[in-house]
């Protein structure tokens, strides 16, 4: 199997080649503006030392300053930093805003962490990148297992080095430090009113039809809200300890939502009213699952939202689902998709499908910049129309063109570059 990253380069080249893509720009595109690499010390409690390994990928800023998120997860890495911040240049074009491709993260469990050393360490990171970072060089944001507090620590420790309070830094800060209203939904958000695009285009109806979301960080959670709201039958969701299964659907997600904050899983979340108990799974008529079984489901829709390379030849054959919504970043092999582009399932690609959050950051870096405040319903308003426009545009290729959404999705991205490049005189 290819790394995330040789994969990554793959599709590149091959859209490249539908997309009339000019040599020079796909050179450029296959290598990378910025690799920083850092050694980060942290004092532990216990007074002992670790060295913990950080990244920040600076792809291409042809289009704007580098953006993308920060993850903190065990199984970072250079190839998958690198895959997913050649993803973010192409999504940023995608969804058409002023910002390049960057990715950056820490080889970290922070839940191994206290909440001290979790935020001596987000300093520390900080004043490793300060230099390379920026509301005008490099806009990171919140990815896997980071939030609006670790942002919120990040533009405090910058403004602090730069001398100067620098909200524009970072998005997908806290709502009272310059966070706009809605960014926290705003990746799960988009995804539904991405697939509520593509539904009219396809004639069907959310009411007709049950989904299965694996993940339920950030992105799963309010995908499977939002879903459920939209009229969606969500029957099925998933984080990494297991999740549920209810044939019939899920009760109210938000009210599932509070049983995981409180417990910390989701496994067992059986809610009757307020009251969620794995007591209640008979009386509901529900079904433990694993985190991998959520995929194979008897449904019409599954939402991967957790990490990548979870669809694989191993189960891309059982996947019962005609649609699939990646929200998550590559969630999919290359031999899955061929598996499932034969089926003839409709796959609505991660950098569509999950741009939402990345929509709602140039917002956000946008009234700072600014000095505005635009309130939750504009900003939703607002990623509404840009994921609909983004949506018509790539489903307008995949039909002239004939190619999948996937393939339409990188072809609309490359024509967007190529047309800023030749603009700007870069190419
Ligand atoms: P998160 O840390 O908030 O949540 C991740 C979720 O995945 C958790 O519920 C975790 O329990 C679950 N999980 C981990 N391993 C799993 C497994 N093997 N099976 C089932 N569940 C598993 O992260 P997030 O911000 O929600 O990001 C999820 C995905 O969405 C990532 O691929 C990320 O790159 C992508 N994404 C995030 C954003 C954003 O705005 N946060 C934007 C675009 C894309």
């Amino acid at each position: 199997m290819d790394s995330f990253y040789t994969r990554t380069q793959k599709e590149l080249k091959s859209a490249g080649e539908k997309a009339g893509t000019s040599q020079e720009l796909l050179k450029r595109l296959l290598k990378y503006d910025n690799t920083l690499e850092f050694d980060i010390p942290l004092n532990k409690k216990d007074g002992s030392m670790q060295i913990i390994k950080g990244y920040r990928l600076q792809h291409n800023n042809i289009l704007g300053p580098y953006k993308g998120g920060l993850r903190y997860h065990p199984d970072v890495t250079l190839d998958e930093m690198q895959a997913l911040s050649l993803l973010m240049t192409l999504k940023n074009a995608v969804i058409d805003v002023p910002f390049g491709g960057g990715k950056g993260g820490l080889k970290i469990d922070p839940k191994s962490l206290t909440g001290d050393e979790l935020e001596e360490l987000t300093r520390e990171f900080t004043r490793h990148l300060a230099k390379y970072i920026g509301p005008e060089k490099d806009v990171p944001a919140p990815d896997v297992n980071t939030n609006p507090k670790i942002m919120s620590w990040i533009m405090d420790e910058y403004s602090k080095v730069v001398g100067k309070n620098t909200p524009a830094v970072v998005t997908g800060k806290s709502v009272d430090l310059g966070g706009s209203e809605g960014r926290t939904e705003a990746t799960g958000y988009g995804g539904t009113y991405a697939l509520l695009s593509v539904l009219k285009h396809i004639n069907k109806k959310p009411q007709d039809l049950t989904v299965a979301v694996q993940g339920f960080g950030n992105v799963g959670q309010y995908a499977a809200q939002s879903l459920q709201k939209a009229g969606f039958n969500v029957v099925a969701i998933s984080d990494s300890r297991g999740g549920i299964y209810i044939p019939e659907g899920l009760p109210s997600v938000e009210v599932i939502a509070k049983c995981k904050t409180e417990k910390g899983y989701l496994a067992g979340c059986y809610c009757i009213g307020s009251v969620c108990d794995i007591k209640n799974k008979e009386k509901v008529g529900g079904q433990d699952i694993s985190p991998e079984d959520v995929l194979t489901l008897p449904v019409d829709i599954i939402v991967p939202a957790a990490l990548e390379n979870v669809i694989t030849m191993k189960n891309a054959n059982d996947i019962k689902a005609s649609i699939i919504l990646e929200m998550a970043n590559g969630p999919m092999t290359v031999e899955a998709e061929e598996i499932l582009n034969k089926k003839g399932v409709l796959i609505i690609p991660d950098i569509l499908a999950n741009s939402g959050g990345v929509a709602v950051s140039y917002f956000e870096w946008y009234q700072n910049i600014h000095n505005e405040h635009w309130t939750k319903a504009v900003v939703l308003a607002k990623l509404k129309e840009k994921m609909e426009k983004a949506v018509d545009k790539v489903y307008e290729t995949h039909k002239k063109e004939k190619e999948t959404l996937s393939l339409a999705a990188y072809i609309v991205a490359l024509r967007r570059l190529q047309e800023v490049a030749i603009d700007h005189k870069i190419i």
